[in-house]
């Protein structure tokens, strides 16, 4: 390869790394993007099912309320018997037992009647809780949703953006010789994703290992592919940098 062929690829290198560091950037966000929408979905369907909780338990109130009905109910079809039997009653004593009966039935439906009275409490206050987390529900859910549209709306760009730069370092990987390509990719394997250093100061800035000048005299004429003798990482000269540090 001639020596400015060396030079253009050694730059189509550093303009390859920018993109794959950049590639692995929006990868990190398409990974991230779809678990905050499911912690954000998480956080509504909490209140949907406390919702349902407290609704589960309105209704075993509900049907606890109606077996105490259900009791009184049946209490009363006696207290009717009972009653009637009264009048047909021919001593004293079966009469007392008849009436120390329907007392009883009579104190064990004031009981029950207490009963239902705190279960239609108790459902009373569970309503206007319900109420309450279904009002949250319906705000948390509004703002929630629209947090998830923009989170997917941030994941369909990142996927664009992923598109566009993969076909980009595709076009400029097809300009670099293969060899160097598979060379670069070790390297950045090894190393962080960073091969292609520049030599600024005579310092390789990958591992600030300090370079030999006679190493340092061949990036800077940048007709050769040179590896630091460090890190293995490829050296090139950047004369802005190397100005600033001057
Ligand atoms: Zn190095």
């Amino acid at each position: 390869m001639s020596p400015r062929n060396q030079a253009s690829q050694l730059a189509l290198l550093v303009k390859l790394q920018d993109i794959h560091a950049q590639k692995r950037n929006i990868e990190k966000l398409l990974n991230t993007i779809p678990q905050e929408i499911d912690l954000i979905q998480a956080e509504t369907d909490r209140y949907e099912e406390e919702i349902e909780q407290t609704l589960k338990l309105e209704q075993s109130l509900e049907s606890q309320r109606r077996s105490y009905e259900n009791e009184i109910n049946d209490r009363d079809q006696k207290l009717k018997q009972y009653q009637t039997q009264l009048l047909t009653v021919r001593t004293n004593i079966e009469y007392a037992a008849m009436l120390r009966q329907i007392d009883g039935l009579k104190r064990m439906n004031e009981e029950t009647g207490e009963q239902i009275f705190h279960v239609e409490e108790e459902m009373e206050e569970r309503r206007e809780r319900r109420a309450e987390k279904e009002e949250a529900h319906r705000r948390v859910k509004i703002e929630n949703d629209k947090k998830i549209g923009e989170q997917t709306q941030k994941l369909e760009q990142a996927q664009k953006q992923l598109e566009t730069i993969t076909a980009r370092a595709e076009k400029l990987r097809a300009k670099i010789s293969p060899a160097l390509y598979a060379r670069f990719q070790r390297i950045a394997e090894a190393r962080d994703g960073v091969a292609v250093v520049a030599a600024t100061g005579g310092i390789c800035q990958g591992c600030y290992t300090r370079i030999r000048p006679q190493v340092f005299d061949e990036i800077r004429r940048g007709d050769t592919i040179v590896q630091c003798e460090s890190c293995s990482r490829i050296l090139y000269y950047d004369a802005k940098q190397d100005a600033k540090k001057a």
